[in-house]
């Protein structure tokens, strides 16, 4: 299959412009800085310097441990429904797409489009229920990405090994990740925001927002099934089944959904943009991750709400958003490169004329 030709995201268009984010606030020249270890043409990398593989962290290890343990339960008869199985499907879009993708990715960390602040919030608490950390954590560690991507200091790069990009860079200790002052420094406009500051500081909370809303799903289903059935073994089977594949399924299958787009779209696909990484434009990453898979198209273009460069490379994440501006929800939607680059050049031409 012919490849597309590969083309600079700089000279292609100017690849960030004023829409970007805090991401080259602090890293103004990405390339420059990356002459060393690492890159488009390094085949390894060494860990990341802070990385302390006698330390673990057992919050994440017995966690994601346990998870996965219950999550076998969908392999028991008894807690199978067809309701489970598609209060697994609505949930991965409902709380992973919504959440992860569209609010912790494109909204905070990209500044992609804008919501109204209670809205932004709302997305947030959605997000918390993935369990994948606070916003100021996963921003400044994905801006991080971004700024040291594939070389060392990348807090998961697939170049080190499979298993560290996809979730063992959790499990260790990194100081160059687990400090305040990373936070501070790449996610700083994030914990300008009293709300997300608060979950920073008592990060408990956002342990217990995630809990409880497994709890409620299990409370509503069992309210549901038993005013429809009856409060009997029926409905107890229904809202087990569903607190099982909607929720403990569903949070490991959204956990897997985002180590993809760190491990498998650095490692396997087709390249559209010459980036100074390894990103990779992987079409069943894209399929899982609602449209996060064209993840070399989004190293080349980072501020643009869309990762759909080519027709084909379908990005429901950004007709979720559309939906959201339809209703007033979002607006100020960052375009792609090309249309900022028209745009400007219209403005320029208007000038001169
Ligand atoms: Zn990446
Ligand atoms: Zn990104």
């Amino acid at each position: 299959m012919n490849q597309p030709p590969l083309l600079s995201p700089e000279t292609n268009s100017q690849s960030q412009d004023s829409c970007t984010t805090a991401i080259n606030k602090t890293s103004p020249s990405n390339r420059k800085k990356h002459s060393g270890v690492g890159g488009r043409d390094s085949e390894s990398i060494p860990l990341p310097a802070g990385v302390n593989r006698k330390r673990i962290y057992y919050s994440y290890c017995i966690s994601i441990g346990a998870f996965h343990v219950a999550a076998l339960l969908i392999f028991v008869p008894w807690f199978f429904s067809w309701i489970g199985v598609a209060s697994l499907v609505v949930g991965t879009y409902l709380f992973g797409a919504v959440g992860i993708p569209i609010c912790y990715h494109r909204l905070l960390t990209h500044r992609s489009f804008k919501t109204p602040k209670w809205f932004e919030r709302v997305l947030v608490t959605i997000a918390l229920c993935n369990g994948q950390e606070t916003p100021a954590r996963w921003v400044a560690w994905h801006r991080l990405h971004h700024n040291e991507s594939d070389h060392q200091e990348d807090p998961h790069s697939p170049l080190v090994n499979f298993f560290w990009s996809h979730f063992e860079w959790l499990v260790f200790e990194n100081k160059g990740t687990d400090k305040f002052a990373l936070y501070k420094k790449y996610a700083k406009d994030i914990l300008q925001d009293p709300f997300y500051m608060w979950l920073e500081k008592n990060t408990y909370m956002g342990v217990a927002i995630f809990l409880a809303h497994g709890l409620v799903i299990y409370l509503l289903s069992f309210l549901a099934a038993g005013f429809y059935y009856g409060f009997g073994m029926t409905a107890f089977q229904l809202a087990s089944s569903i607190f099982v594949w909607g929720v403990i399924a569903r949070v490991v299958w959204v956990w897997h959904i985002t180590w993809s787009v760190n491990s498998l779209s650095h490692m396997f696909g087709y390249r559209n943009y010459d980036t100074d990484d390894h990103s990779r434009n992987n079409w069943f990453v894209a399929l899982i991750a609602s449209g996060e898979g064209w993840h070399n198209n989004h190293h080349a273009d980072q501020s643009a709400a869309t990762v759909q460069h080519k027709w084909w490379e379908i990005d429901v994440n950004y007709y979720i958003i559309k939906c959201f501006q339809l209703v007033g929800l979002a607006s100020n939607i960052v375009p792609p490169m090309h249309k900022r680059k028209a745009a400007r050049q219209a403005k320029l031409s208007g000038k001169d004329a």
